[in-house]
């Protein structure tokens, strides 16, 4: 590896929006870590990503657990000499009222989508500051406006946005920025399993591609290079922002 190749760390890096951006930061020369619970898959992008002449490594990590996190990041670190970019994407989804939802709903939705976030964010900032590099949090739309049933995966969104805030206020003086991203509905993983609970899901995607504003459902790629627009020289004044990238979605008033 040449010792000043930028590095990427993309937690839930195997599929959907994870997948997308470890392919974009492999495409601009990047080494890519792919960490993720869904071994096949992530095996699978290493492979692809190695055959395309990218550095990419696989390394099983939940980010639920503190210790699985500290140790894949110092193999990251090790592997790759630097690390120059975090993206908090992994994440998981719940539709459950709220009074029906149990405490273990919430713990678990909170400790991947909020709790996992902060580990990672913490046991990255020193290798951060190293590069001056940065850190894109994968929020959502439901961090700023509402569908019923999601209590616990908006809470856990909205504190991402607050974490977000906060820890770039903390990182600012080492010149490590902090940024989120809000996707709206995008096509990936979550939304197939969103649409296999529904009896027509034809019908509702292209309900869903209705409600937006620029007429369609979003692709993974939508949001790969708005993260990595993020990391860019281009960004370099941008921390603490929230960055809706949804086709319109929150700007239509329904009514
Ligand atoms: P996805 O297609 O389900 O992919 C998520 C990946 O993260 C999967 O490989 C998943 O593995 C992995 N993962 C789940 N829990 C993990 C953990 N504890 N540690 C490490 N990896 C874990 O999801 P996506 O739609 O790309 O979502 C990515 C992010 O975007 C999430 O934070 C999500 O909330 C956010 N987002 C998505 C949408 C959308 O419409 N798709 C909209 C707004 C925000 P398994 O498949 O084995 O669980």
């Amino acid at each position: 590896m040449k010792q000043s190749q930028r590095a990427v760390f993309v937690t839930g890096g195997a599929y959907g929006i994870g997948r997308a951006t470890a392919q974009c930061f492999s495409s601009q020369g990047y080494a890519v870590t792919i960490a993720d619970i869904d071994e096949s898959r992530g095996k699978m992008l290493e492979s692809q990503l190695r055959k395309s002449g990218g550095n990419a490594l696989f390394i099983r990590t939940d980010v639920c657990d503190e210790a699985n996190v500290t140790e894949s990041l110092a193999q990251a670190i090790t592997e790759w000499g630097q690390l120059d970019v975090l993206v908090n994407n992994a994440g998981i989804e719940l539709y459950r009222r709220t009074d029906e939802s149990t405490s273990e709903d919430w713990g678990g939705v909170i400790d991947t989508n909020l709790r996992g976030p902060f580990l990672c964010t913490k046991y990255a900032f020193t290798a951060l500051c190293e590069t001056k590099g940065s850190i894109i949090n994968i929020a959502s739309v439901q961090a700023l406006a509402c569908e019923p049933n999601t209590a616990a995966y908006a809470t856990a969104k909205a504190g991402l946005l607050a974490l977000t805030r906060a820890a770039a206020l903390d990182f600012a003086p080492f010149q490590v920025r902090v940024n989120a991203i809000c996707p709206g509905a995008i096509q990936t993983g979550m939304m197939e399993s969103y649409l296999a609970t529904q009896s027509d899901p034809k019908s509702i995607l292209s309900s869903f591609a209705g409600s937006i504003p620029l007429g369609r459902v979003g692709e993974p790629d939508d949001i790969a290079w708005v993260v990595y627009f993020l990391t860019t020289d281009a960004a370099a004044y941008i921390t603490g922002a929230t960055i809706v990238v949804d086709g319109g979605l929150l700007a239509r008033l329904a009514i």
